[in-house]
């Protein structure tokens, strides 16, 4: 057998990619996510070719200090948590320190920063390597380009999907990442369309008008509901208004997307028996809880969470959305106020 060594830097990097980085989507998510933790009010993705060939970001936030922007780019580098209790209160989507130096490892990437305070900081990495670093525009807010997404790992490009399929999923991801934010504007651009838009104007209807279209966010009733532990609102449409998929489903635990299987029943339950089989409703749920209720540190791409009262949550969940569209069998057409 060959002697043990430490594995060089690059190579851990692209290991790591190969679980957060499946694909363009998931670099759309981590910048994305990135530029909802730095706190600005806009943000702006431009794409080409599904992504394959130029997926960028652009935001408004706080900004990488110029001394720390190469650090930003070591694994486990993170300025979101300092010690081992902030791991189980994170408030944050990012934490683990992987997204920047994963997708360098895969991509040609470019990072410009500026905290507006001073003069702003540009790095090119290509293959994990730094190949240029200067100083740019003060210019508050972070622009990351990554092209030629995985150009050094072939096995990982073949096994990308048709580009629809890949645009479809970058849709996905913005569309909940947009609805988890209705206070940011949000952009998607690909070879020059506009995809998508919100306002940020801050309301949840106004943003689900802009995703899924004004007269179905007509057809979606309002829902809130509070126990002690769990603090629930959103919107749920008429049984009327179905989809095939559940793609239309968005459950958000503090401000965060996740995939929760028994959640998703849940919502459905809630409908008892007035969906057809094989339809879904179309449901946006933001759902607050302690942090210390939910586990985000399952898996490296943080959408699937462990939650500590999940049974009660669903029957929340379940009792919230029944109780709302038996009201409305009494009242009909109770939300015209759009
Ligand atoms: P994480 O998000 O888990 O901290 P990342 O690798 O995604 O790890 O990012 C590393 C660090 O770089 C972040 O902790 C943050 O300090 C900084 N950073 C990355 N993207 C941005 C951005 N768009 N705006 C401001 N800071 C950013
Ligand atoms: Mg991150």
């Amino acid at each position: 057998m060959a002697k043990i060594q430490e594995l060089a830097e690059v190579l851990t990097n692209q290991i790591a990619a190969g679980e957060v980085i499946e694909r363009p989507a998931s670099v759309v998510k981590e910048l994305v996510e990135n530029a909802l933790d730095a706190g600005g009010n806009q943000i702006d993705i431009i794409v080409e070719e599904a992504g394959l060939r130029r997926i960028q970001v652009i935001d408004n936030g706080a900004g990488i200090p110029a001394a720390e922007v190469t650090t930003a780019f070591k694994r486990h580098a993170t300025s979101k948590i300092t010690s081992r209790e902030d791991l189980f209160k994170v408030r944050s989507l990012g934490f683990r320190g992987e997204a920047l130096p994963s997708i360098a490892s895969v991509s040609d990437m470019t990072l410009e920063s500026s905290t507006g305070a001073e003069i702003g900081e540009y790095v090119h990495y290509r293959g994990g390597k730094l190949i240029e670093q200067k100083h740019s525009a003060v210019r508050q807010g972070t622009t990351v380009s990554v092209k030629d997404l995985f150009f050094n790992t072939p096995a990982r490009l073949k096994y990308v999907k048709s580009p629809q399929t890949e645009l479809a999923n970058i849709g996905d991801i913005v569309n909940r990442l947009a609805l988890s934010h209705p206070q940011v504007a949000f952009s998607l651009i690909h070879e020059g369309n506009v995809i998508l838009k919100t306002s940020g104007s801050g309301g949840l209807q106004r943003t689900i008008a802009g995703i899924y279209g004004v007269g179905n966010a007509r057809k979606m009733l309002e829902i809130s509901a509070k126990d002690l532990d769990f603090q629930l609102t959103g919107f749920v449409s008429l049984p009327e208004l179905t989809r095939s998929s559940r793609r239309y489903l968005t459950v958000l635990i503090n401000g965060r997307y996740i995939k929760n299987y028994q959640l998703n029943k849940a919502i459905i339950a809630g409908y008892g028996s007035k969906l057809m089989v094989g339809r879904y409703p179309i449901v946006v749920l933001a759902i607050k809880m302690d942090p210390i209720l939910v586990d985000v540190n399952v898996h490296p791409a943080k959408q699937e969470v462990r939650l500590s009262k999940e049974d009660e949550l669903s029957q929340l969940i379940q009792k919230t959305i029944y109780a709302r569209l038996s009201q409305e069998n009494l009242i009909p057409d109770a939300n015209r106020n759009l």
